[in-house]
């Protein structure tokens, strides 16, 4: 398949079938905003419960917390965002396109034929000037004597000025972890590849306090744990690498930083960063805010300002990924069998019940099951045309299993299973039938 295609095919599957809608789509669409449909929501939902479970409630040393998007200005002086979250800007006088200037090879010129920006004969490109990515907006009633704050960038700052609430209040001791899923925002000059790269997005973080020292250990653990939670979902071991940060591209407050990057059809690009962030962040809050942020040892009877690892991943992207990973066609008796094989702890809809006709008592049994499942697990009823129709739309939705009711049901109590990838049918008793899916869908 060609690469271009796939992305095009993905795209159109999504906005068929519900799971990304561009924003505000009857009004021409806002730019790099999307908006996630009935399977979408399932699907994205689906990924963030595995990662909060894995990092959260499998863990007893990680603690999750909920912060607001906004917060006070200050969190953003201090943790240098307001100086210095900016990507270099250029324009071009011609055209009047605006490029990243680190991502010229990336971007293409608005003029025709397409060719990168600074190619065409014509093209005036400006000196790069810094831009930054923060959304602004006003507190207060009235705009003008309004404070300024900022919608966050990133959702761990939320994290650094909660972790001494959350040493207080749970029972934790350095080493120890906070977690948090939610809105980012970010004002992103090149943005595309459908959800890729968004203005507005979801990141999955987590902040792990250590002792200075143990930083580096720890950060190599938690390579290996991240690394093995995306296998988790399902993505091809092949498709995933590591790429480090040399010492030109790491942040100013890293001291090791790693990406994990997925073979994507426009490329390798990161899908997660785990950084050793040092002391930077909590130092500079202590600075700015005047608290202490000290942690005291009791075993070690010493006090220092803990060093933090962070695992930074954004939901969307993950997601993404996901679809990505799964698609793929087949032909199967002369058809095309459009597929996305999710791994079946994060496929939408876990399965479809039909009844394969609409007599003999069948839609009576398949509703009562459907109904009976769907207090387990979002599950679809579909009772109208040909099964093999039936079989095919679930396919292509990733529904790893589908329940038929047939004529042997009401006197044998039992009706097929079949199987997303291998196609294969066996028969299951109807009263286990939840037991049967729920087995086959946790990872
Ligand atoms: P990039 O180089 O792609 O802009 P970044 O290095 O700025 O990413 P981080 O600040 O490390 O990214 O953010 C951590 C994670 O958040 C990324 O790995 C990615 O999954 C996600 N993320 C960052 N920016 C965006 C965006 N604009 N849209 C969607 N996800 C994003």
């Amino acid at each position: 398949m060609a690469e271009q295609t796939l992305m095009d095919k993905l795209v159109s599957l999504c906005k068929r079938r519900g799971f990304v809608f561009q924003s505000s789509e009857i009004y021409g669409g806002l730019g790099s905003v999307w908006d996630y449909g009935p399977l979408g929501v399932e699907l994205k939902k689906n990924i963030k419960d595995r990662w909060w479970r894995s990092m959260v409630h499998d863990r007893d040393d990680i603690e999750g917390i909920d912060a607001a998007i906004l917060m006070a200005a200050k969190v953003w002086e201090a943790s240098g965002h307001v100086s210095g979250f900016t990507d270099p800007l250029v324009d071009c006088k011609t055209c009047k396109g605006r490029f990243r200037a680190d991502k010229l090879d990336d971007a293409r010129c608005l003029q025709k034929p397409s060719k990168k920006p600074g190619e065409h004969s014509t093209c005036q490109l400006t000196e790069p000037r810094l831009f930054n990515l923060m959304f602004k907006t006003f507190m207060g009633p009235v705009e003008e004597s309004a404070a300024t704050i900022y919608l966050r960038p990133e959702t761990a700052q939320g994290i650094y000025v909660n972790y001494l609430n959350v040493l207080n209040s749970s029972r934790q001791k350095v080493p120890f972890g906070i977690a948090q899923i939610g809105k980012a925002f970010r004002n992103e000059i090149t943005p595309g590849n459908f959800i890729f790269r968004t203005r507005e997005f979801e990141q999955m973080e987590m902040q792990f306090f250590v002792k200075p020292g143990a930083d580096l250990e720890w950060f190599e653990r938690w390579r290996e744990i991240r690394m093995a939670w995306h296998h988790s979902i399902g993505l091809t071991p092949t498709k995933l690498r590591w790429h480090e940060h040399g010492p030109g591209e790491l942040a100013h407050y890293a001291k090791a930083a790693y990406d994990i990057e997925y073979e994507f059809p426009f490329g390798w690009n990161e899908i997660e960063g785990i950084h050793d962030r040092t002391d930077f962040d909590l130092n500079r809050h202590q600075e700015h805010s005047g608290k202490k942020l000290e942690y005291f040892d009791q075993a070690e009877n010493a006090r220092y300002v803990p060093y933090i690892v962070e695992t930074s991943a954004g939901a969307d992207r993950v997601t993404l990924t996901v679809l990505v990973d799964a698609y793929r066609e087949e032909e199967v008796e002369g058809e095309v069998r459009v597929v996305l094989g999710f791994h079946p702890s994060v496929a939408p809809i876990k399965a479809g019940v039909f009844p394969l006709t609409k007599k003999d008592g069948q839609p009576e049994i398949a509703t009562a099951l459907h109904h009976d499942l769907k207090k387990r697990f979002n599950c679809f009823y579909d009772d109208s045309g040909a099964i093999g129709r039936r079989y095919r739309r679930m396919d292509e939705v990733g529904t790893p299993f589908c329940v038929t009711i047939d004529t042997e049901t009401a006197a044998a109590q039992s009706v097929t299973i079949r199987h997303r990838d291998a196609m294969t049918q066996e028969r299951v008793a109807l009263d286990k039938v939840g037991e049967y899916i729920a087995s086959r869908i946790t990872g």
